[in-house]
């Protein structure tokens, strides 16, 4: 197979899933679509590791040899988050950073990580202005729970990018709206004006 003969899907399908960025696009699917439209090369997923790099080579068709060594190096490796609740201002800043919608918490309130659905990406840490969030590294997983896990985080991952698309076009309407809304005010305050210019026309003509 060539990048030409294969779908973002089939490399969707083997990418990790922890959706961290790292390779340089929002997320496993971007990097997918890059990779078939030749716009990246095989060695960005760092959680992917050695393993990772080898299936995607594989499924393209060209040779990772000259990556391994460095892949080798920048492995990264399996981990979760978690927030030191007592210390957590709930500020919600890393319920809107966290690309699988693993955390939960109402403002100004504790947040929690749930554990199952965690990548373990990093993605909620730098917004954390009290710096509560501390990453540890797990154990690592066997080839069914990898990809089980995998599997979750796409569909959440999926399901986060709806959710947010909605919610962008609903802001859209509203402001809409609104804007709508307010020249309506204005036509109407103009319509207003003129009337009442009328309205001293004619009275100082009829006096
Ligand atoms: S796991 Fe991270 S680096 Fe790998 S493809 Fe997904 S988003 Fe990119
Ligand atoms: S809780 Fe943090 S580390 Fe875990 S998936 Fe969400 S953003 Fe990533
Ligand atoms: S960003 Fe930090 S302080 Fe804010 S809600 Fe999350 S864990 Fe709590």
């Amino acid at each position: 197979m060539t990048r030409q003969t294969i779908t973002a899907e089939q490399i969707d399908a083997i990418l990790p899933q922890t959706q961290c960025g790292l390779c340089g696009f929002g997320g496993c699917m971007p990097y997918a679509e890059a990779l078939v439209q030749e716009n990246a090369a095989i060695n960005l997923c760092p959680p992917g590791g050695v393993k990772g790099l080898r299936t995607i080579a594989q499924l393209v068709a060209e040779d990772p040899s000259p990556f391994i060594a460095d892949m080798e190096k920048n492995t990264k490796p399996k981990q979760l988050a978690l927030i030191r609740e007592e210390e957590c201002i709930g500020c919600t800043k890393c319920i809107q950073a966290c690309p699988v919608d693993a955390i939960v918490g109402a403002a100004k309130s504790m947040h929690t990580i749930i554990t199952a659905e965690c990548t373990g990406c990093e993605l909620c840490i730098p917004p954390c202005p009290v710096d509560c969030i501390s990453i540890f590294a797990i154990a690592e997983e066997t080839p069914e729970q990898e990809k089980q896990k995998a599997n979750l985080s796409r569909e959440r991952f999926r399901a986060r990018n709806i959710r947010l698309s909605k919610e962008n076009s609903n802001q859209t309407i509203h402001s809409r709206e609104k804007n709508n809304s307010s020249s309506e005010s204005l036509t109407d305050k103009k319509a207003f004006i003129q009337e009442a210019i009328l309205r001293a026309q004619l009275k100082k003509k009829s006096s």
